[in-house]
């Protein structure tokens, strides 16, 4: 019991990053898009794609455009128009209104943002101050 108010305690005082920076229109987020797999996996191969677009076919909405340097491949959204900006703007979904989501394992473990991305984010409070 002890062991996990303990844990509770230190959760509540880990690590919080905040978002700052703005959007600078580049569209690198809207065409460097991963996709995961039911296992929760990138999808990798042509076969795996096809796949998902027969389980949602919200994935109808991409095209593979290039692969990741880990081997993923990478997608980019059929809305994205030539001037980098979306088509559906007013009608995009969620996951685009909050991007860049703030993903604290993510940033802990190294994880950066696309090159030339106007957001980054920032630990609230610098590793001194967690040592008081
Ligand atoms: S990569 Fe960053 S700066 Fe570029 S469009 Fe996406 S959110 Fe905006
Ligand atoms: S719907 Fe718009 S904002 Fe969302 S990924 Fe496609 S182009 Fe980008």
């Amino acid at each position: 019991m002890f062991s996990q108010i303990k844990f509770f305690i230190q959760k509540l005082q880990s690590s919080k990053y905040i978002k700052k920076g703005r959007c600078k229109m580049c569209g690198a987020c809207c065409r460097n898009i991963l996709l995961f797999s039911d296992k929760n996996l990138p999808v990798m191969t042509e076969e795996q794609f096809e796949k998902i677009k027969e389980w949602d076919k919200h994935f109808r909405s991409f095209y593979i455009s290039g692969k990741s340097e880990t081997g993923a491949l990478l997608f980019t959204c059929y809305a994205l128009g030539d001037n980098n900006k979306c088509k559906l703007y007013l009608f995009r979904g969620l996951g685009c209104r909050q991007y860049p989501h703030k993903n604290t394992k993510f940033l802990i473990n190294g994880g950066k943002m696309l090159e030339g991305c106007g957001f980054y984010f920032e630990p609230d409070k610098k590793f001194e101050e967690y040592l008081k």
